[in-house]
């Protein structure tokens, strides 16, 4: 499943250059489905496009994006290194590990 950042953010910024999808956004910034993927080498439709932010005040996480690190490491690396614990799963988008895989091979390699 996605990870998700509670109210409980402090905006210290720790968790988003550890995020290997870029899937982790400081609140008020647009995202792209082709930021930190290859996305945008597959041409697929509205992968540049910027979308709204998820959040204005606080970090935010993008589902579609979080692949829970798995293709990358054994633990998520934003629960590890947020110094309030406020990355925790995202009950609402339960993904098992096979589905992951899948998200990460779709979001980096290339066809
Ligand atoms: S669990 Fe990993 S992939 Fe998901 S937001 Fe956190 S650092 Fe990024
Ligand atoms: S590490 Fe935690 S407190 Fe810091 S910005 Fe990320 S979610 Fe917020």
């Amino acid at each position: 499943m996605s990870i998700k950042i509670t109210e409980e953010c402090i905006n210290c910024g720790a968790c988003e250059p550890e995020c290997p999808n870029q899937a982790i956004y400081e609140g008020g910034k647009k995202w792209r489905m082709s930021d930190g993927t290859s996305l945008e080498n597959k041409k697929i439709l509205d992968s540049t496009i910027f979308q709204k932010p998820k959040k204005k005040d606080i970090y935010f996480i993008i589902p579609e994006k979080c692949t829970e690190c798995v293709g990358f490491y054994n633990q998520p690396q934003c629960i590890m290194i947020c110094p309030v614990q406020c990355c925790i799963p995202d009950q609402e988008n339960y993904e098992n590990k096979e589905k992951l895989l899948q998200k990460k091979i779709f979001l980096h390699e290339s066809d």
